[in-house]
């Protein structure tokens, strides 16, 4: 049996050898990690082909591989894949995934219906580090960032669970975390999803909810792969927003609306800006008509969100006549406007109501069995 050449990675604790774990590799470097194994780069590119458009992560199932290699492969290497703790169907269809990590912590992700299209909602953290007032995973601060390898691997289980195809789902990055506060695993889980030969998930297809951290979408307007932008705005002036969405405070209205207005929207293309919806706080007609000028000249589109109201949340949902007074006055003005219907919200699985609930978990579990993720 060969040693095995790589430095990096887990112990597995069975054989105590250093694995390396190639659902974190991109297709070049799937090739690399297979030429230093001394077979052919060519194999790798296989490899990234059986994991993501064949939903196979088992060595000997790879049945295009030589056997030698094969073997090889399961001596130093894994496939870390999510694993499914528990799935939870909605009467609308909306199914709820609770996944555990290698580690052991646990993240949601959403499998949304016919909106129209076919919707995985990912989570790209565990916990989320900007403390937003009316969201849950917000309370409970950042546990640790997801690998390029978990992001994907989500979307991994649910097209296997789900039985779709990849032309046939769209992506959201709206579960639990802030995408661009993650924003290297993030885009490395983007390039890998793109890969032809795996799903080949066209960016198009992806959309990334961001609290509106500058820095990093001025960068993300230089991807090659870019994803669709959705904007957190909730908020018409500085002093709401920075009491909701406390990043406002180092990224104002002003800076935020105008990095929008710079950023490269393809031609059909549209910012979405998500408005949660907060009776009493952000609701009135005069916030209706500040919306409209905040978002003159920028190709956007309004998402109002109506509150999932939640223990703990010091707020509550505006009733349908205000949501749609609301929404009047934009469509009124030219401004696109839709509102997001909340779907699972029998089993929890909408907007700010994701929880990891306690109880029958490790000790070392209590922290994540805390969090929540959120999404419409
Ligand atoms: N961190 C990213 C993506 C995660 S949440 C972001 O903030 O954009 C996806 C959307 O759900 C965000 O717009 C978020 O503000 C919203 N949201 C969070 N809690 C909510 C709740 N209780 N009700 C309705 N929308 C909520």
């Amino acid at each position: 049996m060969l040693a095995c050449p790589f430095s990096t990675a887990d112990r597995n604790a069975a054989m105590d050898r250093p694995q390396t774990n190639l659902a974190e590799l991109t297709a070049a470097e799937l090739e690399a990690a297979v030429a230093a194994l001394g077979a052919p780069a060519f194999h790798g590119r296989q490899i990234l082909t059986w994991m993501y458009a064949r939903g196979v992560t088992r060595f000997a199932d790879m049945t295009d591989l030589p056997a030698a290699l094969r073997a090889r492969l399961a001596d130093c290497c894994t496939i870390a894949t999510p694993a499914l703790d528990s799935r939870q169907t909605s009467s609308d269809g909306t199914t709820k995934f609770l996944l555990r990590l290698a580690d052991g912590r646990q993240i949601e992700a959403v499998y949304i219906p016919d909106t129209p299209a076919q919707t995985f909602c990912i989570s790209t953290q565990v916990g989320c580090a900007m403390a937003c007032a009316f969201c849950l995973t917000g309370k409970m601060g950042l546990v640790r960032h997801l690998t390029a390898g978990e992001i994907a691997g989500q979307v991994r289980v649910l097209a296997h669970e789900t039985g779709l195809a990849a032309a046939t789902f769209n992506i959201v990055l709206m579960g639990m975390g802030e995408p661009l506060h993650n924003y290297d695993a993030t885009m490395k889980a983007l390039g890998i999803l793109a890969d032809s030969r795996g799903l080949g998930l066209h960016p198009k297809r992806v959309t990334l909810s961001t609290v509106g951290l500058l820095p990093a979408i001025e960068k993300l307007a230089t991807e090659p792969l870019m994803p669709n932008l959705a904007i957190s705005l909730h908020a018409t002036t500085d002093e709401a927003r920075s009491a909701l969405v406390p990043i406002n405070k180092r990224y104002d209205l002003t800076a935020l609306l105008d990095a929008c207005r710079r950023f490269p929207v393809s031609r059909r293309a549209r910012i979405t800006f998500e408005y949660v919806m907060l009776a009493g706080v952000n609701d009135s007609r005069d916030d209706a008509r500040r919306l409209v000028r905040l978002l003159h000249g920028i190709r956007g589109k309004v998402n109002l969100l109506p509150l999932n109201e939640a223990p703990g949340i010091p707020f509550r949902r505006p009733d349908e006549a205000r949501v749609d007074a609301f929404a009047r006055v934009l469509a009124e003005h030219g401004v696109r406007v839709s509102v997001r219907k909340s779907r699972g919200r029998d089993i929890r699985a909408a907007c700010g109501q994701l929880i990891v609930e306690g109880g029958r978990k490790s000790p070392g579990q209590r922290l994540a069995d805390q969090l929540h993720s959120s999404r419409a």
